[in-house]
């Protein structure tokens, strides 16, 4: 099999590309579904069979303006045309600059922001972290219980989901305390997370060795749970108290996915630093740290970089996701799709008891997965019902701390007979997953 593709007279129809992963790749990175995708517009992508898809993973929330814009593929030719790749070590490059600025106007709104691009998201978080703890002269990070922030060593330190994102892997970077991240159908209130940082302060560390706190204002692998409006106010206000840099990761929320620019919008509140990434470069390799003037020079001239970082491709293809965003008015539609979504969702759990919740906010909604008797998480229903979906040709991913929620992160530009479409093959997918149709 491994010399398939250099046999001539063999063409890609015949390839069997999954074989092929099997012996090439490690099975450290699973794939979720049996599926090789050769082709994808919008909100659609195409198996190397020929068949049609609903992308409703969208590269995992990375095609909020949907695969291929036209607008994203002119900008990145042009800008092949012109200059690739020149590491902003090296010299300084326009679209770096622009993006820069136009990040920081997004964000700041009136206050000075400075940015500095990266590749990944976790180099961003990674990065952000860095900068922190230059700023304050302090080491202590607290994150969340069910957080998400890479996977990267300092990445998964961060991470609050051991299996399968730390085992064996370390040892990981120290002090690093976590708390838990208010999930309602679970049982956990905004009073426990902030009852446990109390403890946190009491036992483990005290508040001036802490250089921030980083939230995902709607966790997205931890089950897309969105942080209380008050929740958010209350950590400012101790941050700000105590002289902590309040970070929020924007990797998964950003750029419209929330129905506004960003996750912490929601809830009336300025972070310190916000990291972004994903659906910034509409498909090419972003990522970014935004913050005040003051704490983004801290570091010394030289301790931030690399050498992909803000790669002037993908700096012209995040110019035109930030124009396409406009123009289109995605955030308003993401408003208005996730009402349709969820209205429908909702409906869905009226059919189906194992939905045990229907949660989100704009169109990153997502439906929890629960044993029909129990009421408890149900991964194995879960898993079932995601393939059954895939089999009917709609593209869905899991998330959450106990694997039993499924997300939609389906493009922005997602047309109403698109998400119709959707809808209707989720709903036979449940009837397939839980038995009920045949
Ligand atoms: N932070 C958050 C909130 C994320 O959702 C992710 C990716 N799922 C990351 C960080 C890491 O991003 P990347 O995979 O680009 O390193």
């Amino acid at each position: 099999m491994h010399n398939v593709l250099n046999t001539q007279s063999i063409t890609e129809d015949d390839i069997d590309w999954l074989a092929l992963r099997e012996e090439h790749v490690p099975r450290g990175i699973v794939t979720a579904h049996t599926l090789v995708v050769t082709k994808a517009k919008g909100s659609e992508v195409w198996g190397d069979d020929g068949r049609r898809y609903l992308d409703f993973v969208g590269g995992i929330g990375v095609l909020n303006v949907g695969h291929n814009h036209p607008e994203v593929v002119k900008a990145v030719q042009r800008q092949l045309e012109n200059v690739s790749h020149a590491c902003f070590q090296v010299v300084a490059y326009p679209p770096y600059i622009e993006l820069a600025k136009r990040l920081n106007k997004v964000v700041g709104k009136g206050e000075h922001y400075k940015s500095v691009l990266f590749t990944s998201g976790a180099e961003a978080v990674e990065n952000a972290i860095k900068i922190a703890r230059s700023f304050t002269d302090r080491s202590g990070v607290i994150v969340f219980d069910g957080a998400f922030h890479g996977r990267t060593l300092l990445g998964c330190a961060l991470t609050g989901m051991s299996q399968p994102y730390k085992q064996n892997f370390g040892p990981f970077p120290g002090d690093i305390y976590r708390i838990p991240y208010p999930n309602a159908f679970h049982g956990i209130t905004p009073e426990d997370s902030l009852n446990a940082l109390d403890k946190l302060f009491a036992t483990q560390t005290l508040p001036d060795r802490v250089a921030a706190i980083m939230i995902e204002p709607v966790q997205g692998d931890g089950g897309f749970l969105p942080a209380p409006k008050a929740f958010m106010q209350a950590l400012r206000d101790l941050t700000h108290k105590h002289g902590i840099l309040l970070i929020c990761d924007e990797v998964q929320t950003g750029f419209g996915r929330t129905g506004k620019m960003f996750g912490f919008q929601h809830s009336n509140i300025t972070p310190d630093l916000i990291t972004v990434a994903k659906s910034l470069g509409g498909g090419l390799p972003i990522s970014g740290v935004v913050g005040k003037a003051e704490i983004m020079d801290s570091p010394t001239p030289g301790g931030l970089g690399g050498t992909y970082g803000g790669n002037a491709l993908a700096c012209a293809a995040a110019l035109a996701v930030l124009d396409v965003l406009e123009n289109e008015r995605l955030l308003e539609r993401s408003v208005k799709l996730g009402q349709q979504l969820e209205a429908r969702l909702r409906q869905l759990a009226e059919k189906y008891a194992c939905i045990g919740e229907v949660r989100g906010v704009g169109f990153m909604q997502a439906v929890e997965i629960v044993d029909y008797d129990t009421g408890k998480p149900d991964a194995a229903l879960t898993e079932k019902i995601l393939h059954c979906a895939c089999d009917a040709g709609l593209l869905l991913i899991k998330c959450g701390l106990y694997r039993n929620t499924i997300r939609f992160l389906a493009p922005l530009v997602t047309t109403d007979a698109q998400l119709e479409e959707a809808m209707h093959i989720f709903d036979i997918a449940l009837a397939r997953g839980t038995g009920r149709l045949d």
